[in-house]
């Protein structure tokens, strides 16, 4: 099920930083991170309504709705999200790095930390 989680919108949102092709941890900078659950905004430009596919390694769950209900970084699209957890700083599945189309382009960047 599909919760309004407290993610940034992306133009308040840390930008994702790549060293050597590394995903770099927002909150300590390190490389020791891993992905855990995704979850995939698949919406098209203004609608209601959003399709959100979600899957932890354990389960997968899919629904479709409101937009405004969901957790979707996209104001007016879609999106996807990762959560990931640090190795480093114990940062421990509070990490969502999301890919956002925002006003035609394509955002990178961490949307909690
Ligand atoms: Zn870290």
């Amino acid at each position: 099920m599909a919760t309004a989680e407290s993610l940034r919108p992306p133009a308040e949102a840390r930008p994702a930083t790549l060293s050597d092709g590394i995903l770099r941890c927002p909150a300590c900078g390190e490389d020791y991170l891993h992905h855990g659950r995704v979850t995939v905004y698949s919406r098209s430009e203004d609608a209601e309504t959003v399709r959100v596919i979600t899957t932890d390694g354990k389960t997968t769950m899919q629904e479709t709705s409101p937009n405004r209900e969901t957790g979707n970084p996209s104001s007016r699209r879609g999106a996807v999200c990762i959560a990931f957890s640090c190795e480093t700083c114990g940062a421990d599945g509070h990490l969502e790095l999301a890919i956002v189309q925002h006003r035609g382009s394509t955002w990178l960047r961490w949307v909690r930390w």
